[in-house]
């Protein structure tokens, strides 16, 4: 007999490739049906068959506050009711984008002086990168294996997230000359990072990094290499690209940015890019930087860039209410969280005797099958990962949504309240020894 789950996954197979509108909802990694959501609030989301979760996945980073938070949800309904898309510009467009610059700041440190609202993570990059290729003149680009910063031609090379999970070199459809303009090196590697300006210095036009590197599993750059890049990149002419769309106004007011220069790394990077959190669940993602590299884009300069729903006014006002409402106090709360169910995590792995390492940045964490916290893409993959396909049902099967993939980080919400926290600890034991009695895949 088939559920209702089941008859819509083969109907969405039928016409929609692999049945999902991004691979990472596929449950190719854990196998078996992703589960067909039909509403969600606070901390909990409910399945078609009206199954409840509490859920780790925020939508992938997004419901800081939880899932239709009520003052969000209004905000997003009283702009409908004043037109859907204009096409032309808005107060709330520069409301939102004074937010984003007046947040970005540490001290007298204010690096986000313009800013440019898009529509998802992957034209924030693919923009800060053609603007990095505008201002500097150059065109080649530095990534880091196992980073992931959306899926646009030059950056899939060894991308984390979805062509992790896949256990994809890049992805085909990429020709081969644009491929080649991204230069891929270790990240956490000083010794790479110098290896690669020595060779090609003056034809790099920028250095692209996730703030924390968070889909490969979280690990979090080694102590000063932040800094580092942003030194290696100003001495060769170059700009950094920190990467915030995942932890962006989610690990901290100021980002891991802010988080770092609070903990005394103090680099100031060119171009910042957003995404997540600043749309509060609607398609909204931002680039912001320096006031002399910005203006390179048009109107202004001659780097192009342009969107029928840039800025659109549901999505801005989504971004402005959840930025509002992402008070000290709110992320006092997720830290909280995170903090516990962390540690209950670590505590069951330990009881059932599975070998894990735990990693953290700011409130985003994931455990992987290892005995030492990855540094590199290398070490992420080095893990038990056939371990995480049992662990990852016995949660689900106690009510509790983890994303389907070990290389995604676990997120929690504002809304995450002690009921909450205290199914996700009841739950873990049970999942641990699944862990735990699990065995490669033949
Ligand atoms: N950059 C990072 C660090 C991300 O985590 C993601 C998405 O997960 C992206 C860029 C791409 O964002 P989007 O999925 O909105 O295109």
């Amino acid at each position: 007999m088939t559920d209702r789950n089941d008859d819509l996954f083969s109907a969405a197979r039928a016409v929609i490739p692999g049945g999902v509108n991004s691979p990472v909802r596929a449950y190719g990694s854990v196998g078996g049906t992703p589960r067909f959501l039909a509403s969600a609030r606070g901390a909990m989301v409910t399945d078609v068959a009206g199954d409840e979760y509490v859920d780790l996945v925020a939508s992938w980073g997004p419901a800081l506050l939880g899932h239709a938070h009520p003052e969000v949800i209004a905000a997003v309904q009283e702009a409908a009711t004043r037109g859907l898309s204009f096409g032309a510009p808005t107060e709330g467009e520069v409301e939102l984008a004074e937010l984003i610059a007046e947040r970005v700041r540490f001290g007298d440190v204010r690096p986000v002086e313009r800013v440019r609202l898009v529509s998802t993570g992957t034209e924030a990059t693919m923009t800060a990168i053609r603007l990095a290729r505008g201002a500097t003149g150059r065109d080649l680009l530095v990534k880091f294996a196992g980073h992931y910063h959306g899926h646009s031609d030059g950056l899939l090379a060894e991308a984390g997230s979805g062509v992790a999970t896949l256990a994809l070199p890049g992805s085909a459809g990429v020709p081969a000359p644009i491929a080649a303009q991204t230069l891929v090196i270790g990240y956490n590697d000083p010794e790479a990072l110098a290896a690669v300006f020595a060779e090609h210095g003056p034809r790099i036009a920028a250095v692209i990094v996730e703030a924390s590197a968070a889909n490969m599993g979280v690990v979090p750059p080694a102590p000063g290499f932040n800094r580092l890049i942003a030194d290696t990149a100003h001495a060769h002419g170059a700009l950094m690209i920190i990467d915030e769309v995942l932890t962006g106004f989610r690990v901290h007011p100021a980002g891991f940015w802010g988080l770092q220069a609070e903990a005394g790394e103090d680099y100031v990077p060119d171009i910042f890019t957003f995404g997540k959190v600043v749309g509060g669940g609607m398609p909204l993602a931002a680039l912001g930087g320096r006031a002399d590299v910005m203006d390179m884009l048009a109107p202004v300069g001659p780097v192009y860039q342009a969107g029928t729903l840039s800025g659109n006014p549901l999505s801005v006002a989504a971004g402005l209410a959840t930025l509002r409402l992402a008070t000290p106090e709110v992320y006092a709360k997720v830290d909280a969280a995170s903090l516990r169910v962390s540690g209950a995590l670590d505590a069951a792995l330990t009881a059932a005797g599975v070998t894990h390492a735990i990693a953290t940045a700011g409130s985003l964490f994931s455990a992987s099958f290892r005995a030492t916290a990855p540094q590199t893409y290398a070490d992420a993959q080095a893990q038990d990962t056939f371990r995480y396909a049992p662990f990852f049902h016995s949660l689900r099967e106690q009510g509790v949504a983890l994303p389907p993939s070990v290389f995604e980080a676990w997120f929690l919400t504002a809304a995450h309240g002690e009921e909450e926290l205290q199914r996700i600890e009841a739950a873990l034991p049970a999942a641990a020894k699944a862990a735990a009695a699990a065995t490669p895949r033949a």
